[in-house]
């Protein structure tokens, strides 16, 4: 863009024409304007209120037995869950979630898909 600028700037000068093209850098839009499909609909989820619409957050275990699992939301059939199963472990252990199976991780707790409404 800036590059860009300086080019309209260059040529107005070489044609010594006595206004300024400074103000068409300036009339950016707004990015929502210009979005479209699944990127559109985040950008409107976000400026509802909503910073995390897909749940990409960390989220915090819980007791995580049988009876109890953590509850993953997904929009989908399946999702893909990174569990760190010791505070000073050094590498994610991943794991598909499908809806309905509940899984255990290999250290012991257990995780369960729940369904979400889609963004
Ligand atoms: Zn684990």
């Amino acid at each position: 863009m800036a590059s860009l600028c300086g080019r309209i700037v260059l040529a107005a000068a070489k044609r010594n024409v006595t206004y300024t093209p400074v103000r068409f850098c300036k009339m950016m839009n707004d990015p929502i304007e210009h979005a479209t499909g699944i990127e559109k609909r985040e950008l409107l989820a976000k400026q509802a209120g909503n910073p995390d619409p897909f749940d990409m957050r960390v989220f915090k275990r819980g007791p995580g037995t049988k009876d109890s699992p953590n509850l993953i939301p997904s929009a989908f059939d399946a999702r893909l869950v990174g569990c760190v199963c010791e505070e000073d472990q050094t590498y994610v252990q991943w794991m598909w979630l499908h809806q309905g199976q509940p899984k255990r991780c290999e250290c012991g707790h257990w995780f369960k898909l729940v369904e979400k409404a889609p963004v």
